[in-house]
């Protein structure tokens, strides 16, 4: 008999360290996991260098350092127009999936139901259901992968807790429009469903789309999580920090939640990036930064037998193997591994019941030698 009772009975390991662990071992090129491959700024690590150096070396307020947490506020006011308060509506934490996890924990109580669209990031469901919520699930439309509206609407009940939105979205790369939050904003008008954004990839946005952040929606905000990574931003996944932003109301809470978990996060990477974030170039410039290694690629790979399914942004671009075979796509996914040397994500991964379309993701945050060699292998296929 087991020792214990597996809360997430389900679940296996991850895809993310599957295909890297697979990576490795094959010494394929790494399209899969989505992290850059190119370093991140030095003028970042110096000032980490300098803040321990200059002893900000013990715990910092709960809720995240307080001069990280105002210069957020003002980014937030020139970006979206919108003024939050520092103290009551930001939380630092460790990490964009922490953030999500802990607003989750937040709110739900057993049997809440949580609308969430796949495909979807892996943690959301597990997420949901550790907490004892049940996921309401809804497939985007395939191949643009935007939100059936209609069908959100048949949807809601009065079970229905959050919503979840992911723009720009992983593993896709769609993005929502104005359109979208409009009617996001009435189909929660009058009703007590609370929305969570998870916006890690603000900033990655292309073809001069502008990036639908809750935070231009007062009227939705209130009722909102809004969830960042500084992992996404600067380059520097492996940093597991991020924010939180809320309404005083539901900040309160998610504190009490994360003040017995992580208590507070990383010091003097805060500190830190109190002072990078007055430079504004360095996450404007984000966004056409990708998108010339998006077109690199997209250019790349239109010389393989694979069908571009097009990313508006994220750090990934979708494409249809489904004219060249009939094998599912983990099989496919590991197949390209092992016999041509790249590791890509298979979309079933982000869907609860593994639904197939022949899709697989891949990173195009690397640099353009890693970018150059992946594609010498799939021109093979
Ligand atoms: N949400 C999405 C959609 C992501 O792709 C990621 C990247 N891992 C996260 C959340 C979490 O970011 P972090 O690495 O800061 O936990
Ligand atoms: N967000 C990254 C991706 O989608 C991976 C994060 C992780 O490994 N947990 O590839």
């Amino acid at each position: 008999m087991s020792l214990i009772q597996s809360k997430l009975p389900t679940v296996g390991t991850t895809i993310f360290t599957v295909m890297s662990q697979l990576a490795l071992e094959h010494g394929a090129v790494n399209l899969g996991q989505g992290f850059p491959d190119f370093p991140m700024s030095s003028d970042l690590t110096d000032l980490v260098a300098k803040a321990m150096r200059d002893n900000f070396n013990q715990y910092t307020h709960m809720a995240g350092l307080p001069l990280l947490r105002e210069r957020i506020a003002a980014k937030v006011a020139m970006l979206y127009g919108t003024e939050i308060h520092p103290d009551t509506d930001i939380t630092i934490t460790p990490g964009g999936t922490y953030a999500i996890y802990t607003a989750l924990t937040t709110v739900l109580q057993p049997g809440d139901e949580v609308i969430v669209f796949e495909p979807a990031y892996d943690s959301y469901i597990p997420n949901i259901e550790i907490n004892g919520g049940i996921a309401v699930r809804i497939p985007l439309n395939y191949p643009d992968y935007s939100i059936p509206w209609d069908k959100v609407k048949e949807s809601i009940n009065p079970k229905t807790r959050m919503i979840m939105i992911n723009s720009p979205h992983n593993p896709t790369g769609a993005v929502l429009r104005e359109s979208d939050m409009l009617q996001l904003m009435e189909l929660v008008r009058n009703t007590q469903i609370l929305i969570l954004s998870d916006e890690v990839y603000e900033h990655l946005i292309f073809d001069g789309i502008p990036h639908q952040s809750i935070l231009r929606y007062p009227e939705l905000l209130h009722r909102s999580f809004v969830c960042f990574s500084f992992g996404k931003t600067y380059h520097c996944t492996g940093w597991k920090l991020g924010y939180c932003i809320s309404s005083p109301a539901l900040m309160k809470e998610y504190r009490k939640v994360h003040q017995f978990n992580g208590f507070c996060c990383d010091t003097p990477k805060q500190v830190a990036l109190a002072e990078y974030i007055q430079n504004k170039e360095a996450y404007l410039t984000l966004g056409s930064m990708l998108q010339q290694k998006r077109d690199y690629f997209r250019k790349l790979m239109a010389s393989t037998r694979l069908k571009c399914i097009p990313s508006h942004g994220s750090y990934f671009e979708c494409y249809s193997y489904a004219g060249i075979s009939d094998e599912n796509d983990k099989d496919f996914a590991v197949r390209l591994t092992k016999e041509f040397g790249i590791a890509t994500i298979p979309v079933s991964a982000f869907y609860k019941d593994g639904k197939d379309d022949r899709v697989i993701r891949f990173c195009f945050a690397k640099q353009e030698e890693t970018l150059d060699k992946a594609v010498e292998q799939l021109i093979r296929l």
